[in-house]
């Protein structure tokens, strides 16, 4: 085994790229397995930070302070793909970075998502590459009417997003988008969205944990229903895709694929998120091995834990205001309520999640 390869020893301290909760929660597993986590953050009084052992609190593309970063850290993971791969390719001269810069580049640009899926046989929804509004008309007489214009970089939870049909204005849907590159997509009328989360370590070894259903509410996950409600083959065929993307992408950490299952059952892959997912949340409470610890397993070159899960679950988000409930939750005794420690309770923010456990069917 190569010292590159080598487990990291328990002591050891794994950076962190990013400050959401993602990476609070990762911090907690890590931490419950000896190492101790430091974050990069450019935000002052993270979620992650609260619960870390060190703090770096620097723009993404700060040279000196990437270095004093990695001379602190024996490993680096990012906890969203909306940070620069430069700066990770930088860090990645300097210590191992899992999942690797080119994962992170390819999962941030849906233009190169979508070129990547299409070149491994991984079915995605129709879709063409937009550079201006003729575009959109394109593809609206091509994909048919209603598409989806989504900008190529920086977009989540529906943001850089519209909806636009047969005779809508596209010139200002386009100038609205604000971004020199998108994609236009088909509108799928799908059965519901699941996604699958594979964990792949140094060694090549992968588990993943079953698919789950996903409720959006204005774009953004509601709740996730574990396992999700659908027949073993469209389970299967879910698995496959994801296991079939991480190995292609040489996956070290965590690959969390989002897909629609549409009305004739076959299922296309819309997202790829190379990190700990909003729909793995319930594995905190219902898996032997929670994604978070499996996370730290993987990136510090540990054996993957199980998967199997003791119990059915379903998750549901505390957006916003819906954080202020917090009392009342855990006035249910079998609720667990996580909260991510944010001051401020603006719309869309994720301020936490609660799991109910259910007794496992299947
Ligand atoms: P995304 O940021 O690509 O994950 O999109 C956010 C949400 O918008 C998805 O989870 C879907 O609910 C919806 N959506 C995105 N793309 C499409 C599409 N091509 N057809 C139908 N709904 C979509």
């Amino acid at each position: 085994m190569s010292a590159a390869t080598a487990p990291l020893p328990p002591g050891s301290t794994i950076g962190i790229f990013g400050g959401g909760q993602l990476g609070r929660m990762t911090a907690l597993a890590a931490a419950r397995l000896g190492y101790r986590c430091h974050v990069f953050t450019p935000e002052r009084d993270s979620p992650c930070a609260q619960v870390s052992d060190g703090e770096t609190v620097a723009d993404y593309e700060d040279r000196a302070a990437l270095d004093a970063f990695a001379a602190r850290v024996q490993v680096v993971t990012s906890e969203f793909e909306n940070v620069s791969a430069d700066a990770l390719r930088y860090l990645a001269t300097r210590v191992p970075v899992r999942p690797g810069p080119e994962v992170l580049a390819v999962a941030q640009d849906r233009v190169k998502e979508k070129t990547f899926c299409a070149s491994i046989g991984a079915t995605t929804t129709p879709v063409l590459v937009a550079h201006g509004a003729a575009d959109i008309v394109r593809a609206l007489d091509e994909l048919g009417s209603p598409v989806v214009l989504k900008t190529a970089r920086m977009g989540y939870d529906g943001k850089g997003q519209a909806r636009i049909a047969a005779g809508d204005d596209a010139e200002a849907a386009w100038r609205a988008m604000g971004a020199s590159q998108g994609v236009v997509e088909a509108w799928v009328a799908f059965d519901c969205e699941i996604s699958v989360i594979v964990a792949r370590g140094v060694d090549g070894a992968m588990l993943a944990y079953p698919a789950v259903e996903n409720r959006h509410k204005h774009h953004i996950l509601d709740e996730t229903i574990a396992p999700a409600r659908v027949g073993a083959a469209t389970a299967a065929e879910a698995e496959r895709l994801a296991r079939h993307v991480a190995e292609r992408l040489d996956l070290v950490g965590l690959l969390a694929v989002e897909m629609f299952v549409t009305k004739d059952g076959s299922v296309l892959v819309n997202e790829l998120a190379p990190r700990p997912h909003n729909s793995g949340h319930w594995t905190i409470d219902a898996c032997i091995t929670s994604q978070f610890e499996q996370c730290v397993r993987a990136v510090s070159g540990l054996p993957l834990g199980s998967v199997e899960r003791h119990a059915d679950a379903v998750m549901k988000n505390l957006i916003g205001e819906e954080a202020g409930r917090w009392l009342e939750i855990l006035g249910d005794p079998a609720a667990k309520l996580h909260l991510y420690g944010k001051a401020e309770a603006r719309p869309g923010r994720k301020m936490g999640h609660v799991t109910w456990l259910k007794p496992r069917r299947g």
